[in-house]
């Protein structure tokens, strides 16, 4: 049944040809967060389905595990007419000059970021269709809600159409991996990359994680004991985040005392407003194609910055406090398979 909401097309669960993506050989690249999450919804759901790793490959073992077949990416790519790039980002370039040969007309390549495509990074040989399937949510989430019937919403685009039924093969793949279950919203390459990228650097992610840090900071330099620190910024946070997942910040609004309310109102302008130069700065860098460029520069040379910071993430104080409160709340990850174990990253 597809609706149109607010000038987008949605579709739903019966709107897809399951047979289309099942009459076709489906290479995944990369078993990371999305590749593990694909590759056995996939399967599951009855499409011809071979994991492409490198030789050596850590992530191997976990696929084999996992009862996929796996190939190297050369061999993978010649019998592949699916072929869908889940590297990471910055890799994909490599990977595609490696095998691009074998990407060949009548075949189809398949993102679930517009990175590559949409910076020009990658240009595909005409002939080929060039689409993109991209789960709104982790890949641990496209496997976790499939198994339980559920689905992760997904962004289907086309950035060249040679068949002329790109789209209805992406949304077959998108099907396939429990999008229509969620709602499947059609875009083009450039809203998906450059939204997605904002969201990350500055709300879901990057604004989320530094504003979590932050709080906790404040409060445990002001003297604070930090397992009270820890419980205010960072486990409270899922039960409102739950609250504006099932009905939006207005239903969450509903549910919080009237002085959290007012505080809510009257001091969150002033946390945010500090916070808009930098939203604009990065959505700029964004459009104009500086963060991909310094992205690409960053990772081509040894990712030292990246490598830090991520070590100080892991280092920060809040973590060890973390990981000793979890430890009395089993409950918290009861039926989860623990993040790493799942894929490779
Ligand atoms: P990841 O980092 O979790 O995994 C990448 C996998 O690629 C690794 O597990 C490994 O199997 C392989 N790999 C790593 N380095 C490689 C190399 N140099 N050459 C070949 N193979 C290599 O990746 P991911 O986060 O799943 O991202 C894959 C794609 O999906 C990206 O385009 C990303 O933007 C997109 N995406 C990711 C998410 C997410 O939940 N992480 C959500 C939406 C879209
Ligand atoms: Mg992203």
């Amino acid at each position: 049944m597809t609706t149109n909401i607010q000038g987008s097309v949605v579709f739903m669960g019966g709107d897809a040809d399951p047979d289309i993506i099942r009459g076709r050989k489906v290479a995944i690249f990369g078993y990371g967060s999305q590749g593990h999450g694909h590759a056995l919804n996939l399967k599951e759901s009855g499409v011809d389905v071979r994991v492409a790793l490198r030789k050596g490959s850590s992530s191997r073992r976990k696929a084999t595990d996992a009862g996929l077949s796996v190939m190297e990416p050369v061999p993978a790519s010649a019998w592949a007419d699916v072929l869908m790039f889940l590297v990471p980002d910055t890799e994909q370039y490599k990977l595609y000059q490696e095998i691009k040969h074998n990407i060949t007309p009548g075949k189809a390549l398949a993102f679930a970021h517009g990175f590559n495509i949409h910076y020009g990074r990658i240009v595909p040989t005409e002939g080929v269709d060039v689409i993109m399937v991209a789960p709104k949510g982790p890949g641990h989430l496209v496997r976790e809600l499939y198994m339980t019937g559920g689905g992760v919403p997904m962004l289907i685009a086309v950035a060249q159409d040679a068949s002329g039924h790109a789209q209805e093969l992406a949304l077959s793949y998108a099907d396939a991996i429990g999008g229509t279950k969620a709602g499947v919203i059609v875009t083009d390459f450039r809203q998906e990359t450059e939204t997605d990228l904002f969201g990350e650097q500055n709300v879901l992610c990057g604004g989320l994680v530094q504003m979590v840090q932050m709080g906790y900071d404040v409060l445990v330099d002001a003297g604070y004991s930090p397992v009270m620190a820890y419980f205010e910024v960072c486990h409270e946070l899922k039960l409102i985040v739950d609250l504006i997942f099932r009905e939006g910040p207005a239903g969450m609004l509903y549910s919080i005392s009237d002085t959290a309310k007012w505080g809510c109102l009257s001091n969150g302008p002033m946390v945010t407003d500090s916070m808009l130069e930098g939203m604009l700065i990065s959505l700029q860098r964004i459009q104009n194609g500086e963060f991909a460029r310094g992205w690409i520069t960053e990772s081509e040379t040894g990712r030292v910055v990246y490598t830090t910071r991520l070590e100080e993430a892991k280092d920060h104080p809040m973590e060890q406090v973390g990981r000793e409160l979890r430890a009395l709340m089993p409950f918290i990850n009861a039926g989860h398979q623990k993040l790493a174990d799942a894929s490779g990253g």
